[in-house]
């Protein structure tokens, strides 16, 4: 008994680590007898607590299996990185680097020199930095361009983004006035010409990045707003949330609104997230006129949002690849998970299917399903994509859907999928196919595990362990 509860440490953490959490439970449980305290000796308690000590001491930060088939997840970590983007990040991290220091000339150099330069290609920009993600990027353009004055928004643009990113709330930390104008589905150019008076700075148009509006809608084009600001000696700045870099690039792009488009309407300042659709690290990318950019990396709140040399690394791999269309949907994992062709997840399903369907107490099929972008990005669009549904059918220990996904989300690695009424969606869009064998593997587990006298049941929240299982609801994907 003590062996088999100490057997999956074994196999997961080494001999090393468990055989220190046995000797640090039996020390205690010997200095607890030598005072006269009664504390179970026996060996299996002995390792049930040596257990539960290693799995306190599991890193709370851990890779994950997403077969939500939600792709920008942002309770996931929104976008995998390229590998070459890892590499290099990890190359930085290892060693010293050129990060502020001009090599050639021996002087100090700047840190988003390197991106900076690939932003100018990739989107025509005349200049370019980046910062720590796109809430960042908006307080800086704010500030930097408004600081005390006015900025107008359209009210159908006033967006809540993920957790706590609110438009209204971004204004008053950059010290600047909301200026609405239109109402919640219409905005003319001239609710616009109304609202500017000489307190105003800059028009900002924003991306209504995770929803859509439909019915009567009317919105007022880039361009024309652009025309409105210059012909008022007026900034205009354009946040289109996603990072779609140009036309011509991803397929599944949509209508999603491009950096390089933003620039030929001759915007000021275009904005937008690196963990997006451009599919790198955690980043806000901000591109424009010289003059736009010279004045936010002059606004001292500049250094408090700067980004780490890792990320810097990491970006600037990811953007070198973004130069290449076809290299980046095969190397940027967010653009191969977007173009993966439907008869290829079909052929992943067939075969973990027929796998899964061998195992006692489980049912598995393919299913025609839709996978979603997420992330605050293209709002309710998604990409055809086949799911093994698991159930109605389940393993006697996680009898319905829920229990049996909580038991899947606590295995390891964990494993993340959706419920839908009576069955376990794994979507195979948003898993590597290198994963399809882990997926075996854990649901072989779980199985495995819940006929081994029903303590993983306790453990993992079964139907016996007296604690509901709660399936989240989808976690936050905007
Ligand atoms: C996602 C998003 C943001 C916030 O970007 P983060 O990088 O998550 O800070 C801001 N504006 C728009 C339009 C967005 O879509």
């Amino acid at each position: 008994m003590s062996e088999a509860t100490l057997a999956d440490c074994l196999r997961e953490r080494g001999r090393r680590a468990v055989l220190e959490s046995v000797r640090v439970e039996l020390e205690l449980a010997r200095s607890a007898f030598q005072q006269g305290q009664s504390q179970a000796l026996d060996p299996p308690s002995i390792a049930v607590r040596a257990r539960a000590r290693l799995e306190a001491a599991r890193p709370s930060l851990r890779p994950v299996i997403n077969a939500t088939g939600v792709l920008l997840h942002t309770g996931l970590g929104r976008s995998p990185l390229a590998a070459e983007a890892v590499a290099r990040a990890a190359e930085i991290a290892r060693g010293y680097s050129s990060l502020e220091y001009n090599l050639d000339e021996n002087t100090r150099g700047k840190r988003t020199q390197g991106v900076a330069r690939l932003i100018r290609l990739l989107t025509g920009a005349e200049a370019a930095t980046a910062v720590n993600n796109n809430a960042a990027a908006t307080v800086l353009a704010l500030r930097a361009l408004a600081a005390g004055r006015e900025v107008v928004v359209s009210r159908g643009q006033l967006v809540e983004i993920g957790g706590g990113f609110r438009l209204p709330e971004i204004f008053e930390v950059a010290g600047v006035t909301l200026r609405e104008v239109g109402t919640t589905n219409k905005t003319r150019i001239a609710d616009y010409q109304r609202a500017l008076n000489p307190a105003t700075a800059a028009i900002l148009r924003v991306h209504r990045a995770n929803f859509a509006m439909v019915g009567f809608t009317e919105d007022v084009a880039l361009a024309d707003l652009v025309q409105l600001a210059h012909d008022h000696g007026l900034w205009a700045i354009d946040d289109i949330g996603s990072g779609v870099l140009g036309p011509g690039r991803p397929p599944w792009q949509g209508d999603e609104p491009t950096a390089r488009q933003a620039i030929l309407d001759q915007a000021d300042l275009v904005l937008f997230s690196g963990d997006k659709l451009l599919g790198g690290p955690q980043c806000g990318v901000l591109a424009g006129t010289s003059r736009a950019i010279q004045l936010v990396e002059s606004d001292p709140m500049m250094r408090a949002m700067r980004l780490d040399k890792m990320t810097l690394a990491a970006l600037e791999a990811t953007l070198e690849l973004a130069l290449d269309a076809e290299l980046a949907a095969r190397r940027i994992p967010l653009w191969a998970m977007l173009s993966t062709p439907v008869e290829e997840l079909e052929r992943r399903a067939q075969a973990l299917a027929g796998k899964l369907n061998a195992l006692p107490g489980l049912a598995a099929r393919v299913v025609v399903e839709q996978s979603q972008i997420g992330g605050g990005s293209a709002p309710g669009r998604s990409i055809e994509t086949r799911a093994v549904a698991l159930g109605p059918l389940f393993p006697p220990a996680y009898p319905a859907p829920a229990a049996f996904s909580g038991a899947l989300r606590r295995a390891e690695p964990p494993l993340v999928a959706r419920v839908h009424q009576d069955q376990v969606l794994l979507d195979l869009r948003t898993v590597s196919p290198e994963l399809d064998e882990r997926i075996l593997d854990v649901i072989q587990g779980v199985c495995h595990h819940q006929s081994s006298e029903g303590r993983a049941v306790d453990r993992d929240g079964g139907p016996n362990s007296g604690r509901p299982d709660r399936e989240p609801s989808p976690v936050s994907s905007s």
